[in-house]
């Protein structure tokens, strides 16, 4: 077997794991990362937010300029950005996880959210601004608070690419189609390198510090049937189909702590014409026909009996989009339909609906049997909806404007409008699921802890496998910033080790 000596390996190369080598390489390390995809899949899911939103901290203008240092001041003064304190991002992220994340990681991503973007800033990853998240008031465009006003320059392509170019640049060493199976300890436990598969047989990496940042379990079915339950092995996988939970497997296997919402997923309304994995667009070349069906809370849902089943304005899509995977998985079928009439295609027509073939009909009643649903529950559902419309109150899409329902059930909180403009749009949606909650307990360190809640030295955590962040839902735009605060985190401290005593056996100092 081929065996090799390195300081830190990092396992993965997504965004958590780019952020880790970077960070162990930048401490003085001597780095190596393992991908298991070919260089061709290269970026794991990472690769696929097409909108590669970063969520973060705020005061306003003052601390966006830096981060975007090609805005020209005219730009700015056309922009206002309402701040997003830490208090606001920490209860964001409280409110929707049901107060169940852990508190010092919840504020571990908060505080280290603009320091990190900004470092990223400064190791030559370039911003943009999301301007579909802006709202046009009065010639100006208002950021609310809380938008996720930020994003990587070219979507998760493009951060990945940058990323890349920076390890690159500093020389690090990435091995691909090489997956790590297995980590090494020596008698007391400690970490002192992983066995990994090539296409030619198996290396051994001897080194002082492992990172792990192989993403969630999501693409493997029989874990998904394992841990998330009963139809989720069917589920279609968003993203990449290398993410199989290797990264946990491995560290279980040496005793570190399963921990977090292991039932739980971050799982979104997609085409349910999307392909079973990489099932973010239709056509993964151009990128343009994305497969995210994010418009329904301008219209209702129902499921194939014709009956809605949540509360489509219960909050803005990024405070909710994560959780409605799972209740459409829930209906028969795993099938939901979207519903809309003519009054909002405006707004309709800014989201992405671009790829999708929608059913169009002039009444309920004939989108009903197109649909092949039964005609008198739908048309039922829809009138009831309408009648309980508040027409006192002005819809307004980008607050929440309490246009609900009365006497409705399930109701429908904010944006409720008649269903009654022809012609009526259906859009067949499923489950696309994103990433999985449950993984490796952590400490703010990014160590990666044992059944004993003691660091397991040596080895680290960074990304989509990291638990105590996410519970239920998740506050949109969060992944991409829990990944590079973590990875970079982590990369500091597996470095930080070179300084320590070694963990022993037979470290002979990387060749
Ligand atoms: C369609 C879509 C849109 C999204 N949009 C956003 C967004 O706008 N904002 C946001 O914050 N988040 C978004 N997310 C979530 C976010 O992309 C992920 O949570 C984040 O990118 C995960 O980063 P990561 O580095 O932990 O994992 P990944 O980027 O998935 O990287 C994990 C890497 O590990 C590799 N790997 C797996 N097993 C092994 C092994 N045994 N050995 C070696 N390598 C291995 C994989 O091939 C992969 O390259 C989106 C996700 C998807 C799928």
């Amino acid at each position: 077997m081929e065996t090799v000596n390195y300081d830190v390996v990092v396992v993965g190369l997504g965004n958590a794991a780019q952020a880790a080598a970077v960070a162990a390489h930048d401490a003085g390390a001597k780095v190596l990362v393992l991908e298991k995809a070919p260089e061709g899949k290269k970026g794991g899911n990472s690769w696929y937010t097409a909108g590669a939103r970063f969520r973060h901290t705020y005061n306003g203008i003052p601390d966006a300029k830096p981060l975007l240092p090609d805005v020209p001041e005219s730009e700015w003064q056309k922009i206002d950005l309402v701040p997003y304190t830490k208090d606001d991002f920490y209860a964001d992220v409280m409110r929707v996880t049901r107060g169940k994340a852990v508190p010092e990681l919840a504020a571990l991503l908060v505080n280290e959210s603009y320091p990190t973007v900004l470092w990223m800033r400064e190791l030559g990853i370039h911003w943009e601004i999301q301007y579909s998240a802006a709202n046009p008031e009065g010639g100006r465009l208002r950021f609310h608070h809380g938008c996720e006003f930020l994003r990587a320059k070219d979507g998760g392509a493009g951060l990945v690419n940058m990323w890349y170019r920076i390890l690159q640049q500093r020389g690090i060493n990435v091995r691909f189609e090489t997956a790590a199976i297995r980590l090494i300890t020596d008698d007391r436990n400690w970490v002192c390198g992983v066995v990994a598969q090539n296409p030619e047989g198996l290396v051994e990496i001897r080194c002082k510090g492992v990172v792990l940042a192989a993403g969630g379990f999501q693409a493997s079915p029989d874990l998904r049937a394992q841990y998330l339950g009963s139809g989720w092995d069917l589920a279609k996988v968003r993203g990449t189909k290398y993410n199989t939970g290797d990264g946990i497997k491995m560290a279980l296997e040496i005793g570190a702590q399963p921990f977090g919402h292991y039932s739980g997923g971050h799982a979104t309304p997609i085409d349910a014409d999307a392909n079973d994995y990489e099932a973010a667009f239709f056509d993964l070349g151009s990128r343009r026909h994305a497969t995210q069906r994010y418009g329904w809370t301008l219209g209702i849902m129902v499921n194939t009996e014709g009956r809605r089943f949540l509360d489509e304005g219960e909050d803005f899509r990024a405070y909710t989009y994560a959780k409605i995977g799972a209740e459409i998985l829930k209906q028969p079928g795993g099938i939901a339909y979207q519903i809309f009439d003519a009054k909002v295609k405006g707004p309709l027509g800014r989201l992405d609906y671009e790829g999708a073939t929608p059913v169009s009909a002039n009444s309920i009643a004939e989108l009903a049997e197109m649909l092949e649903l039964n005609s008198t529950v739908l048309m039922q559902t829809v009138q009831e909806f309408n009648d309980g419309v508040m027409e006192d109150r002005p819809f307004n899409e980008v607050i929440h404007d309490g246009k609900g329902t009365k006497e409705v059930y399930p109701p429908k909180s904010n944006w409720a409008q008649k269903i009654d403009t022809p012609p009526f749009l259906a859009y067949a949606t499923t489950c696309g699921l994103t990433f999985t909650y449950g993984g490796l307990k952590i400490n703010p360190r990014c160590e990666v802890l044992n059944r004993l809640d003691r660091p397991i030295p040596g080895l680290y955590a960074a990304g989509e496998l990291t638990a105590g962040f996410f519970y239920y839902n998740y506050p949109g735009g969060t992944g991409l910033t829990r990944g590079a605060v973590t990875g970079r985190i982590a990369g500091k401290n597996a470095a930080a080790r070179l300084k320590t005593e070694l963990s022993g056996l037979d470290w002979k100092g990387p060749k």
